[in-house]
């Protein structure tokens, strides 16, 4: 018998809004009868994959894999302008999932190509969402790590932009190192707001608990952020996929209380059937005999708008989460009754001569 008696999910948690719109579109499409395809998963959550094959949609890694006729979704992560002319001349209907603050980044950037400055774009070299801004300023310099900054030369007029999930203290430090290397600098600030709340909520919680599980992929640089925001915090973590990857009950040791948080890939379902499972293999006896009522409680008790799964009509919650626990292909609808938050503007210039 374990020792945790309760499971806490972080407060604003679940799909960012532009990943939560792709993922509509995606399924509106295919709900419509389009041959339906997303470029590139649209998600890395297996899941939601799942799910949207349930659906007919089928994530293809190049236009060439779509047949005439069909229907491709841009993710959020967008692409480069020539993506697009190659969609158009293949004869491909089109559906934009690109999230609005990363059109709001593609078109700052295309703003500094046409001024002439000298571009440094922090972010993951080969990410999606960079490689589609690069698509927009080819010769823009990409650093990440302080490792890469020296590389940044020495000009009159420079501009700093970022990919829209690097932390905000890497973005802060790096334009600090900037100052020094331009007479002229305009500073980006397009670090999402979603992924700001995020961390801000993750560090509340890790503050609150005794241990954390933070739910993403692995390969998901916002739930890395996430896992290493708890431990500067100091609160023992561990990351996993899905609910299945926590298999030894050793890992929380005598924890009383447990948060439970997530990337913004991370449906909130997938939370909850992490908060269950977490109860059933290492709660006490009544935590793990009510272990199904205490997650849905957590889950209730943490999402706000910003948190649902889909804003389409009538829809159910992604197979994902219960079906993994329940060995099921889709629960019964559970309501979840949330607002819509509008997105947030796009990033305003700052800058600093
Ligand atoms: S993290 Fe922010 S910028 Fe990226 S898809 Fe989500 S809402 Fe858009």
């Amino acid at each position: 018998m374990g020792t945790v008696h309760e499971v806490r999910i972080a407060r604003r948690t679940g799909f960012c809004y532009g990943v939560r719109e792709a993922v509509d579109k995606a399924k509106e499409s295919a709900d419509a009868g389009k041959r339906t395809h997303t470029l590139g998963q649209v998600v890395h959550n297996e899941g939601v994959i799942a799910d949207l094959g349930a659906r007919g949609v089928v994530s293809i890694a190049e236009l060439s894999e779509a047949g005439a006729g069909s229907t491709v979704v841009i993710r959020a992560h967008g692409v480069t302008p020539a993506v697009r002319s190659a969609a158009e001349e293949r004869g491909l209907e089109m559906i934009d999932g690109t999230c609005s603050w990363v059109i709001g980044e593609q078109r700052q950037l295309q703003g500094l190509v046409e001024d002439g400055y000298t571009i440094v774009l922090l972010g993951t070299p080969n990410h999606p969402e960079v490689v589609g801004l690069l698509g927009f300023a080819p010769d823009a310099i990409v650093v990440d790590d302080e490792s890469d900054w020296d590389r940044i030369p020495r000009k009159k007029r420079m501009a700093l932009i970022t990919q829209s999930t690097q932390p905000p203290w890497k973005f802060e430090r790096l334009a600090a190192f900037m100052v020094g290397r331009a007479h002229e600098l305009k500073i980006i600030n397009s670090v999402c707001p979603v992924t700001i709340r995020r961390q801000e909520d993750t560090v509340e919680l890790a503050r609150a608990v005794e241990f954390i599980v933070v739910v993403g992929g692995r390969q998901s640089a916002n739930t890395r952020e996430l896992t290493r925001l708890c431990e500067i915090v100091g609160t023992p973590a561990i990351q996993v996929e899905r609910a299945r990857d926590l298999t030894d009950a050793s890992v929380f040791g005598d924890a009383r209380i447990v948060g439970v948080t997530g990337g913004t890939s991370t449906p909130i379902e997938d939370l909850e059937a992490v908060a269950e499972r977490i109860l059933t293999m290492a709660g006490t006896g009544a935590a793990a005999a009510n272990a199904h009522a205490l997650a849905v409680a957590a889950l209730g008790a943490a999402v706000t708008p910003a948190g649902r799964t889909t804003s389409l009509r009538g829809a159910a919650p992604m197979a994902s989460g219960r079906a993994e626990r329940d060995g099921q292909a889709r629960s019964p609808a559970r309501r979840v009754n949330l607002r819509a938050v509008p997105p947030p503007a796009p990033p305003a210039p700052v800058t600093a001569r």
